[in-house]
């Protein structure tokens, strides 16, 4: 069992929290009604867009720092071929299409948002004006939307830390890379069968969904 995911199993945690509470807090004090739901959802998404933001950023500078560690311990004459990670690199995993996951980050962000409006607005029409009580259906929206956000979350605090770790090999030069299973119960046979081949860091096998295995530094290119 490695640590390489520990970053981003700290900042899942902190996510979880704050989104948990986001939802609680709309859930309990926001307008339901006609002229007021696209507002609420879209604030409410706005806000843990922005806070989610910072969190992957965090996760992806400790997993390029894991990773420097890593290859220092190796090369320490590498020393001087690390940058800061920037937004920019955050912008574009956000506006990528992944083959594997078949979504851009920021694209499914929107879909699930404007779901959510879209059933909640659904709830609110259907409902009786004379009694104003729907507040199970408007619950059961909720608690469906906050599920799958937390599942993108997931993934993206995953993603955060192999792309993280993909930088920090690319910016020392690193032209292979082993990979590593979690060598736990849960690995699965496709994943056993690769788990110590090599393979140039520009051509390696993608990660089906919710994918632990890890890279390592194999070789290091002839170029300083
Ligand atoms: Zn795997």
């Amino acid at each position: 069992m490695s640590g390489i995911y520990r970053h981003a199993d700290q900042g899942l945690k902190r996510l979880y929290r704050y989104v948990e509470s986001q939802f609680q807090n709309t859930a309990l004090t926001a307008q339901w009604d006609e002229l007021n739901v696209l507002r609420t959802v879209s604030d409410l998404y706005q806000r843990i867009d922005d806070f989610s933001r910072e969190e992957y950023m965090t996760i992806a500078r400790k997993a390029y720092a894991d990773a420097r560690d890593e290859i220092l311990a190796l090369l320490p004459e590498k020393e001087g071929s690390f940058t800061d990670l920037d937004t920019l690199f955050l912008i574009n995993i956000y506006t990528r299409y992944d083959r594997k996951t078949e979504y851009r980050y920021d694209h499914e962000w929107e879909r699930k948002r404007d779901r959510l409006a879209e059933s909640m607005m659904a709830v609110i029409q259907a409902q009786d004006a004379a009694k104003i009580s729907n507040t199970n259906e408007i619950r059961v929206a909720l608690q469906r939307a906050l599920n799958l956000m937390e599942r993108q979350m997931r993934q993206m605090a995953d993603t955060m830390t192999d792309e993280a770790r993909n930088q920090a090999f690319a910016d020392a030069g690193v032209d292979q890379v082993m990979w590593n299973t979690q060598r736990d119960a849960g690995v699965c046979p496709g994943c056993q069968a690769r788990d110590g081949q090599i393979y140039p860091l520009y051509a390696v096998p993608g990660k089906h969904r919710g994918c632990r295995c890890y890279l390592t530094p194999a070789r290091f290119g002839l170029t300083p």
